[in-house]
């Protein structure tokens, strides 16, 4: 069910609007395990938006160990709508002794809707 919302969408979502797209109401909480626990699957990815709110967006080719999300994410200031940007993220190259895991980059601006109509 909160899967079948975000597979409809072509964005990714926060809490609040996965919550608000719910044919059946569900506290806050349980949103949150249920959400959770699809991360732990490997079903969806979550990142934090620059506004302070969390979203979640459908993976792609996650397994339940194993998430490889290290494309960047973007974030339209008219429409507000979030999108994963289904390309690599280069990683600068670290210093020694840096082991990165996971590389999260959040991108603003606006997406092509909304430019054209400016
Ligand atoms: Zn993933
Ligand atoms: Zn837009
Ligand atoms: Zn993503």
């Amino acid at each position: 069910m909160v899967l079948t919302v975000l597979n409809t969408s072509q964005s990714a979502l926060s809490n609040e609007d996965i919550g608000s797209r719910l044919e059946e109401k569900m506290d806050r909480v349980t949103l949150y395990r249920i959400l959770q626990s699809f991360c732990d699957d490997g079903k969806l990815h979550k990142f934090f938006g620059d506004n302070g709110k969390t979203y979640y967006a459908r993976c792609q080719d996650c397994t339940t160990d194993h998430h490889s999300d290290n494309h960047p994410h973007f974030r339209c200031l008219e429409c507000n709508t979030v999108t994963c940007i289904e390309k690599p993220l280069a990683v600068q190259p670290l210093p020694t002794g840096y082991q990165p895991t996971s590389v999260a980059s959040l991108i603003t601006g606006y997406c092509p809707a909304c430019k054209k109509q400016r």
